[in-house]
């Protein structure tokens, strides 16, 4: 055994202990030592390499560092594949910034997608590096070095296969529908993307006149809040089951005009004096024409469907919650507004590009954009200016809302009718919902709540993307007879096409053409790339490049047993995961699956990296090491989903705290384990017959069986929380109250017991520990084992034959009787060194071992025990007697020979001879009367009265009784 330092270093040991593993292969050791028939499959999430790690990485890690590290001491074998996402918005605004790109147009015009791809690549893992610096320092163990990347070749080529599962299945689709688009990255988005980026945001909301073309001077009243679409409107809708009213009232140019409204909107839309003329039935108003507020589109004669514009129609989704119970249509520009289009071959008016600029159709407007980054409500001034000079502005006001953003970029996204190609989620769901009973989650809550709802929720999933460095979807189409081929493997398209295939992204397969089989056309790729979480959740296929290779590993792995993400992810990857392999194998993904909320600043407020109002992760680690950073997130409500607010003062109090009382334990046992010669060891016996050793081994066998149910169940905060009352059982009690055992001189079977005892449960302790922080199990186990590692070790098992309730709960009672007497004390300010006559507690009556604890801790002389009744559950006799007072006396005087010992620099084991002189009676009689306790307490081989020529000698005063102590030592 090594000699331990009293001083806990962790990020110095931490440091060494991580050479130690890398040195020794400890990692790839206790992968391959376990059977390969006993495989555990956890599946890890790909993160971005294009920032550094922050906290959510970090908790996240942890999670997927320890439930790997538990299941792999259980004997299991548990491969942990890295896994790096490449594609998508996030690389590709990198490099649009880097090459100082600002549209889409200037990609594909000026740069040209090859270049651009082959950029991203190359940006693409800029920050591998930082990532294997933090992750391998946080402790983690993970094969980086063979990583699954999403954009290499076999990683794409499984997702093609994917993609082409789906396709057999008759699960894809293209439609041309609303959607939300991002006018800066002109693409589409699917619905989490949407749903990540809502804001609240102010906009101009304006109440517009439509004016009946038989019927002048009487306008109909209808509201919106994106005033740029009114040019692309086409109908009013009105709802049958709402009354209408018509007004009088005077317009700007004090001139008497009507207007329609529905009657519940009147209070709040119309401000001004008005005078009411008549109900109107909404039928009476079906299929009336107004005149259009602009001309540009109505005007055009080959407009389709232009005969069927500008007319009023019934609609069920108008309601009288708010604007005026008039909805303006603009079939271009929303859900419903398209589907009603359809419903009455309305005329279709798109006057803004997937850019978001206007038409040159709409002249007025030609060239703004819609939502301009610097102002997003100027091109509706310009519509509200237009309308107001043409007297068809009713009124306008600012608007507050919540309003969906993209998730990259943060432009206001457009609902925009576009084509788009779906996954048919809607016809799987209810399999999907089916499925999703097997997972069980950590938190429970999330599985019919968060989860379930989503699924619930679930609409078909857009996985088109109009961008560039991304997975592409495999279609072929033909230019003249639309006849389609999908591939699923690159052979199949080398094959077809008689090229050979080294890469797969856009700007290599766009031209990649062949000659049509039906007819005499070409046959060219759909240009859309796909979603990236498309990417992300074909990973447990495209990580094996299955099906063209480990065909049989994969099928006899899946599902896997765990993964571990944040919470935003159940709408994500969790959400894809399930959704494909609910289509493709009729089975969930994932067996388990535990997740993490948000790590804020300590003030509650997003940690941001402009504000610095967090520590640097790697700060933490040189600091208080990482074994504490796991431990504190591990505990703490973030691994149940909540939000934690990080705060560096409660990370230290665990320093001081729990790794404190470990640390000091691990080093008393060392201490005199090396006086005795007791040596490393691993096979223990367990049958002490102290009331000591046997409490702390039922403890030990209660917190073993305790974290063991617990992270069967995934709950991480409730296993690592274990530890805190574990540890204070041990330190500020068993080794408090063993102590003496230790130190005694002679070698007699209650110190074997006690040495045999504490070995064993600090051996069992760092195995516990080890998944959750393991450095500092790692240390303690191999210096008190003598064995290569901790974590090749198996998961200690509860021996419940060891677990004695009843033996816990009278031990549990002695410490509350024990806390009580010292508060009595300290309420009566009497010292704990002044011996007291008699303790009295009410209740059952304890044993004499544990009466005789209580009387040692509370120093009396006596312990009763009263049946209970009223008055305090303890009771102390605080008359001091002058034999009590001696006997305190007494104590102080070993205190301060103990204090000369440990100044004189003598080993814990030494003899002495003590010397002492005083000119005080009742102290003279005092180391008379008491000298075997002084002797025992103090290793003095004699007490001698004589003030001798000693080192080590100290004038002291007790009360006001002067006293001359010396010490030597008996060599
Ligand atoms: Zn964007
Ligand atoms: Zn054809």
């Amino acid at each position: 055994m090594k000699n331990v330092d009293v001083k806990m270093d962790l990020p110095k040991l931490e440091e060494e202990i991580l050479d130690f593993w890398r040195e020794n292969n400890i990692f790839k050791k206790s992968i391959e030592q376990r059977d390969i028939k006993e495989q555990y499959v956890f599946y890890d999430g790909p993160p971005f390499a294009t920032g550094t790690p922050h906290y959510g990485h970090i908790v996240a890690s942890t999670m997927k560092d320890v439930v790997p590290r538990y299941w792999t001491m259980k004997g299991k074998r548990v491969e942990r594949k890295w896994g790096w996402d490449c594609h998508g918005l996030p690389i590709e605004n990198i490099a649009e910034k880097e090459l100082g790109v600002k549209s889409k147009k200037q990609i594909e015009d000026e740069v040209g997608v090859a270049k651009f791809n082959d950029f991203c690549r190359s940006k693409v893992l800029s920050y591998v590096d930082e990532w294997k610096k933090v992750i391998g320092r946080l402790g983690r163990w993970a094969d980086m070095d063979n990583a699954y990347v999403t954009m290499d070749l076999n990683y794409m080529e499984s997702v093609w296969w994917v993609f082409k599962q789906l396709w057999d299945k008759g699960l894809i689709y293209e439609d041309y529908r609303s959607m939300h688009i991002c006018p800066r990255c002109e693409t589409t988005l699917s619905q989490s993307e949407v749903t990540e980026g809502y804001k609240t945001v102010k906009d101009l909301s304006v109440v517009a006149k439509f004016e009946l073309k038989n019927e002048p001077n009487t306008f109909v009243l209808a509201w919106t809040t994106t005033p740029w679409t009114l040019i692309g409107n086409v109908a009013l809708a009105i709802s049958e089951n709402i009354k209408y009213k018509k007004l009088k009232i005077k317009d700007d140019a004090d001139r008497d005009i009507f207007v329609i409204i529905a009657e519940d909107r009147i209070a709040d839309v119309v401000k001004i004096e008005y005078e009411e003329i008549e109900s109107i039935e909404a039928k009476n108003l079906i299929g009336k024409t107004y005149k259009p507020l602009f001309d540009y589109y109505a005007k055009d004669e080959k407009l389709e469907n232009g005969q069927n514009g500008w007319k009023i129609v019934a609609a069920d989704f108008v309601t009288t919650e708010e604007g005026t119970g008039v909805v303006h249509i603009a079939p271009a520009f929303g859900e419903d507004d398209m589907k009603l289009g359809r419903e009455k071959q309305l005329p279709f008016i798109q006057h803004v590009g997937m850019d978001g600029i206007i038409k040159e159709q709409a002249k007025d407007f030609y060239g703004l954009h819609v939502k301009p980054a610097d102002d997003t409500q100027k091109t509706d001034v310009e519509i509200i200016k237009y309308l107001a000079a043409k007297n068809l502005l009713f009124s306008k006001e600012k608007y507050e809302h919540s309003y969906p953003h993209c998730w990259r970029c943060d432009t206001p996204l457009l609902n925009y009718a576009t084509s788009s190609w779906f996954v048919k989620v809607s016809s799987i769901k209810n399999d999907a919902i089916e499925l999703a009973k097997q997972i069980n989650w950590s938190p429970a809550h999330i599985k019919y709540g968060r989860f379930g709802k989503w699924l619930e929720g679930a609409k078909d999933w857009s996985i088109s993307r109009q961008r560039f460095w991304a997975s592409v979807i495999p279609i072929w189409v033909c230019g003249d007879c639309g006849e389609k081929e999908v591939f699923a493997s690159v052979t199949d398209l080398e094959v077809r096409s008689g090229q050979q295939i080294a890469d797969i992204h856009k700007h290599v397969v766009d031209a990649i053409k062949f000659p049509c089989q039906k007819c005499s056309g070409e046959m060219a790729r759909v240009p859309d790339v796909l979603d990236t979480w498309f990417d992300s959740g074909s990973m447990p296929y495209a990580q094996m490049h299955y099906p063209f290779e480990n065909r049989e590993k994969f099928e006899s792995n899946f599902p896997a047993e765990f993964i571990a993400e944040g919470a935003d992810q159940t709408r994500a990857w969790f959400y894809y995961l399930h959704v494909l392999s609910s289509s493709i194998f009729n089975k969930p993904a994932f067996k388990n699956v535990i997740v993490n909320g948000i790590v804020q600043a300590e003030d509650g407020k997003k940690m941001s990296k402009r504000l610095q109002n967090y520590p640097d992760p790697m700060e933490m680690f040189d600091k208080y090491g990482a074994d504490v950073l796991r431990f504190y997130l591990m505990s703490s409500p973030v691994v149940a989903a909540n939000d934690l607010n990080f705060s560096e003062k409660e990370m230290a109090e665990l320093s001081r705290g729990l790794f404190r009382m470990i640390w000091n334990s691990y080093y008393f046992f060392v201490l005199y384990a090396e006086i005795d010669g007791i040596e490393a060891k691993t096979d223990f016996s367990l049958n002490s017959r102290s009331t000591l050793d046997k409490w702390i081994i039922s403890e030990c066998q209660s917190l073993i069986k305790n974290i063991n149910y617990h992270m069967e169940h995934y709950d991480l905060q409730k296993s690592s929380r274990e530890f805190l009352l574990f540890a204070d059982n041990l330190s500020n009690w068993y080794i408090r109250r063993s102590r003496k055992r230790f130190w005694k001189s002679e070698n007699d079977q209650d110190k074997a017991e006690a040495f045999e005892t504490l070995q064993y449960i600090l051996i069992t302790l760092a195995k516990l520990l080890a998944p959750f922080s393991p450095f500092i199990s790692e240390e303690i186990y191999k210096n008190l084992s003598g064995e290569e590692s901790v974590h090749l070790s198996d998961y200690p098992e509860a021996n419940e034959s060891l677990i004695d309730p009843n033996l816990c709960a009278e031990m549990k009672r002695t410490r509350e009787i024990v806390e009580l007497g010292l508060n009595v004390r300290s309420k009566n300010g009497i010292k704990v060194r002044q011996p007291l006559a008699e303790l009295v507690y009410l209740g059952e009556k304890l044993p004499e071992e544990l009466e005789q604890i209580i009387a040692e801790e509370v120093n009396v002389k006596n312990v009763n025990n009263a049946s209970a009744q009223e008055g305090e559950a303890v009771r102390l006799d605080l008359e001091i007697t002058s034999e009590l007072k001696m006997g305190g006396y007494s104590r102080e005087i070993v205190r301060f020979v103990q204090t000369l010992r440990k100044k004189a620099g003598f080993e814990v084991n030494d003899r002495i001879i003590l010397y002492y002189s005083s000119d005080s009676d009742v102290i003279n009689q005092t180391l008379e009367q008491f000298s075997d306790e002084v002797s025992h307490e103090t290793l003095a081989i004699r007490i001698e009265n004589n003030k001798h020529q000693v080192e080590n000698e100290e004038e002291i005063k007790i009360d006001s009784h002067n006293l001359w102590l010396g010490i030597s030592r008996e060599l």
